[in-house]
């Protein structure tokens, strides 16, 4: 009998990505490296439904044709459009339940899925839908971000810290430049600055 196939270490990295930046590049590299992950993908929020009643976010199809532009640049990593494609919205544990499901319809073994978070998140997760049932199916993964240093633990989650390069850098800022007329390139990859420009986003509307 052939031998089972391995489970994917798999990594799991939501956002809204408005826009994607080089501290999302960097976070998702740590974590293909320090960990050791098959794969990371960038799942990109529908309907990241914490943030619209706040601010009006770009259209998720603009996220995603920018998160698909960011990853071209990392090898093993891929833009997802699972919460695109499931509307209403974006709750990781249906993700990360889906994710499972298609790689058992597809006769391979559940992969172990690893969340990545920025450090700035963990205060949140007791607010995320079916926080206990998410902490069950993953492993969480805390990315380090300036001013939020990696905790020890996390009560309730299975945890690893990565330590990244710390970029200094969110996509608030980098909307706060645009709307400014500055220039972002230092912030974000090429490919997404040429997608922001063609589009133009983020600019002041007059
Ligand atoms: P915003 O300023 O709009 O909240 P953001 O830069 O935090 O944007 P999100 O799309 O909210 O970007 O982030 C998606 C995930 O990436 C979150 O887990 C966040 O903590 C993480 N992240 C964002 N920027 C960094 C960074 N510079 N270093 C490490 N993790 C980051
Ligand atoms: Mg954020």
């Amino acid at each position: 009998m052939p031998a089972e196939p391995r489970p994917e270490r798999l990594g799991v990295l939501g956002g809204t990505f408005d826009p994607p930046h080089l501290g999302h590049v960097a976070a998702a590299s740590a974590c293909l490296e320090q960990l050791g992950l098959d794969r990371v993908l960038f799942v990109v929020a529908n309907d990241p439904w914490q943030k619209t009643p706040v601010r009006d976010v770009t259209p998720a199809a603009d996220r995603l044709a920018m998160v698909e532009a960011a990853v071209r640049s990392i090898p093993r990593a891929e833009a997802s459009r699972i919460e695109l494609d499931r509307g209403g919205p974006s709750y990781t544990v249906e993700t990360v339940e889906a994710l499972a499901a298609s790689a058992r319809a597809a006769g391979r073994p559940d992969p172990e899925q690893f969340l990545i978070v920025g450090a700035d998140v963990i205060g949140s997760l007791p607010t995320w839908h079916r926080a206990a049932r998410l902490a069950e199916l993953v492993t969480l993964v805390v990315v380090r971000r300036p001013g939020a240093p990696g905790p020890n633990r996390v009560p309730g989650w299975r945890l690893e810290v990565v330590a990244g390069p710390e970029l200094d850098l969110s996509s608030s800022e980098v909307r706060e430049l645009l709307a400014a007329g500055r220039s972002a390139r230092a912030l974000v990859p090429e490919a997404v600055e040429r997608y922001i420009e063609a589009h133009n986003l983020y600019a002041v509307r007059r």
